[in-house]
């Protein structure tokens, strides 16, 4: 090895000597500046050392928006007087099974007053109503089975204008009464008005004849009857029971408030070709309505 070699190669461990003393030195801090970076002790006062500690313990949590409760006085409840009424057709299901009616058993032909439960509990609490103000009911005709619902259906006497076919008639359902004449004045009586749109009824200061009542509409003295109104209809004494008379089908009622339909009178028909029916009453639809006072 040549001098010139030599020294080369002593420079060259002279360069690693000192690159990796200043490597290593990067790595290890002298003494002298470690002491600058052991913590301070936080002095704790001995009286406030719960106080300390507990600042110490608690986290600063973000401020959460907790929603607070609103408080609603809770509505009392006011009970709003309701009635039920029923001058639509009746779209149940036709129950079966006959009961007697308890006011009035038997027909002026001595035959059993019968009806499916349902139209006998409204029937008698009509006739015990109208008892009770000195009327006393008198029934021609209720439960009619199939084949006799037939024969009227097909008789001369009283035919397809009168009689309903025995898969329509509700006297076949067990759902129908006919009356005598003796208590229409009663049944058919105008006694409030019922507001389809509000669904709200209104009773009359004073109930009002029903062919009073229609020869009013008649001559336009309206002002103490229920409003002219295709949406309003007057209320006869027997839909407060549910038992709505024949004067229109009613199915498809006509207007309640038309005089036609209020008089029910026979010599007048029906849409249906069938001849309105003052003496029949028949389980309707139950509509619950407010009154208004
Ligand atoms: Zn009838």
């Amino acid at each position: 090895m040549n001098p010139e070699k030599r020294i080369i190669i002593s420079i060259k461990f002279l360069v690693i000597a000192l690159l990796s003393a200043v490597l290593t030195s990067g790595c290890s801090q002298p003494d002298s500046e470690k002491a600058f970076l052991i913590p301070v002790e936080i002095a704790i006062d001995e009286n406030n050392e719960n106080e300390a500690l507990t600042e110490q313990a608690t986290p600063i949590a973000s401020p959460t928006a907790i929603p607070t409760p609103t408080i609603t006085p809770t509505p009392t409840e006011i009970p709003i007087p309701t009635i039920s009424i029923g001058y639509m057709g009746f779209s149940g299901e036709r129950p079966t099974g006959l009961v007697i009616s308890e006011c009035s058993p038997l027909t002026i032909y001595d035959k059993d007053v019968e009806g499916v439960q349902e139209h006998i509990d409204r029937y008698d609490e009509m006739c015990r109503a109208a008892e009770s103000e000195g009327v006393i009911f008198e029934v021609r005709s209720a439960f009619r089975n199939y084949y006799d619902q037939l024969d009227y259906y097909t008789s001369d006497r009283f035919g397809p204008s009168v009689a309903s076919h025995p898969d329509e008639s509700m006297h076949v359902a067990g759902m129908a009464i006919d009356l005598t004449a003796n208590s229409k004045i009663w049944t058919h009586e105008i006694v409030g008005c019922y507001d389809e749109e509000a669904n709200n009824f209104t009773y009359l200061q004073e109930p009002i004849d029903h062919l009073a009542y229609a020869v009013k509409v008649r001559n336009e003295e309206v002002s103490d009857l229920c409003q002219q109104s295709v949406t309003v209809v007057p209320i006869k004494r027997s839909m407060l029971f549910g038992l709505t008379p024949g004067c229109t089908v009613l199915t498809e009622p006509e207007w309640w408030g038309d005089p036609e339909v209020i008089e029910c009178s026979s010599a007048t028909l029906k849409p249906n070709g069938m001849i309105r029916e003052d003496w029949h009453f028949e389980n309707a639809d139950l509509i619950s309505a407010f009154i208004v006072k």
